[in-house]
């Protein structure tokens, strides 16, 4: 039977909270979403035809604060999946310790067939159909998939022409001269390079030198990859959609990115060797880091996996078969809610920077980002290694605990 990535993430939630003593109130709301918006909208595209949409918004938990979560652009996008993505919200928030609740948005779409216009047309329209839901002090929505900091100005720009004051809080990862904040884009990358190397470091392996593989050419795959090669990796493997590139001497990960960008894609990257997705995961190396989609390690190919650590850029890549498999075999997985923690973390910045319209400098972004990590990453290396258990249950052990307990403050309303 097909298991939806709500399933999984319940899946993921049982098998933490079996660890903790939850009151039942608690444990049956967390199991459940808060709201869930659907909606269907028209947008007349460039050819002057119309074509209707469909789009959602779900909030997981507010109980923390505000909903927190990205919106994503995707053929592929499903209630299913926005709830699932919302609920890892939740628990993000609450691993790095940020007043928020988990919310997540998406609109199915294809970007890769759509004009900037269009796109423009589409998230406008779509930041109107759930500009009820949203707002700074309500659900905070941030990029995810194929939405970018422009696609955050456009919905922060609707938002304010319908409320009428100027809400730069009502989304992060704005670009800079709207209210963004300095290092946010590099946030979920930069995550990512700290907690892998934390990651090398509790295996009792050296991060000097580290061979890198990564799923995953965007946002998170390729600032991780320049940040990991920054701090003395070798990035030997790396792909996108279209397929992957492998040179075991090392790939210059800034200048995979150039040639992406000029071509669109890193498929044909001279010097280096065509390589599937499958394959790429089964690399012999010292890092995996997946951040492309969801399940794609899974107990089909988790015996074969040779990295060390596997450092979670995307959100749910690993299945729980998968999960118990890698922990087995000694693999060290740093999970998602903790791995590609940084982008929220920066986006908390960027909302404390807009409410107050006080700006910090890049400098201070990264090391305020730096610590914030480095605890929340120990704090779950402590209780992965007390309680014997791997660290995304470490990680949920931590969140939901955190997460009942407000849901245990605030009582139940009325
Ligand atoms: P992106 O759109 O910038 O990049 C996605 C990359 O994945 C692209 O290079 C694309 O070609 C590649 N890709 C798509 N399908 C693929 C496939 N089947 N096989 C291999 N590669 C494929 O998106 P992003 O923002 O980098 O997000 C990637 C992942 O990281 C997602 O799971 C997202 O939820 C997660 N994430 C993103 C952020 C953030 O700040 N952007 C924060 C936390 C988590």
């Amino acid at each position: 039977m097909h298991r939806s990535a709500y399933d999984i993430a319940l899946e993921q939630f049982d098998n933490a909270a079996r660890y903790l003593d939850l009151p039942q109130s608690a444990l049956v709301t967390l199991r459940e979403t808060k709201r869930e918006l659907i909606v269907h909208f028209p947008v007349i595209m460039d050819d002057g035809s119309m074509r209707m949409f469909t789009g959602y918004r779900v909030q997981h938990s507010i109980a923390a604060g505000p909903a927190k979560g990205g919106i994503r652009y995707h053929p592929d996008v499903t209630l299913d999946e926005v709830k699932a993505l919302a609920m890892w919200m939740t628990w993000k928030c609450a691993v790095v310790d940020l007043p928020f609740g988990g919310g997540k948005g998406g609109v199915i779409c294809n970007p890769k067939e759509l004009s900037r216009n269009e796109m423009e047309r589409i998230t406008r329209r779509y930041a109107t159909e759930i500009a009820c839901m949203i707002g700074p002090m309500v659900d905070v929505p941030a990029p995810d998939v194929n939405t970018d900091p422009q696609v955050m100005a456009w919905i922060m720009d609707t938002y304010t022409m319908h409320s009428g004051t100027q809400s730069l809080a009502v989304v992060t990862g704005k670009p800079v001269e709207v209210g963004g904040s300095l290092g946010r884009e590099e946030a979920t990358g930069r995550g990512v390079m700290i907690t892998a190397l934390e990651g090398l470091k509790a295996q009792g392996l050296s991060a000097d030198h580290p061979t890198v593989a990564v799923q995953g050419y965007g946002n998170v795959g390729s600032v991780s990859a320049y940040l990991l090669q920054d701090a003395g990796a070798r990035i030997v493997a790396a792909s996108d959609s279209r397929g992957g590139i492998y040179n075991p001497e090392g790939l210059d990960a800034r200048e995979v990115l150039r040639y992406k960008h000029r071509t669109g894609s890193l498929v044909g990257y001279p010097g280096a060797t065509p390589i599937s997705n499958a394959a790429l995961l089964e690399l012999p190396c010292d890092i995996l880091v997946p951040a492309a989609l969801e399940e794609v390690i899974t107990a089909e190919n988790a015996p074969r996996i040779k990295a060390r650590v596997i450092a979670e850029g995307a959100n749910g890549p690993t299945t729980p078969e998968a999960d118990e498999i890698l922990w087995d075999r000694g693999v060290f997985v740093v999970p998602d809610v903790l791995a590609n923690a940084g982008g929220v973390t920066v986006s908390y910045f960027e909302w404390v920077q807009d409410l107050q319209s006080y700006f910090w400098s890049e400098e201070e972004v990264n090391e305020h980002l730096h610590r914030q990590m480095m605890r929340a990453f120990h704090q779950i290396l402590a209780i992965s290694r007390e309680k014997g258990v791997n660290m995304r249950i470490a990680a949920y052990i931590k969140a939901i605990s955190r997460v009942a307990k407000a849901i245990q403050l605030r009582g139940i309303y009325p």
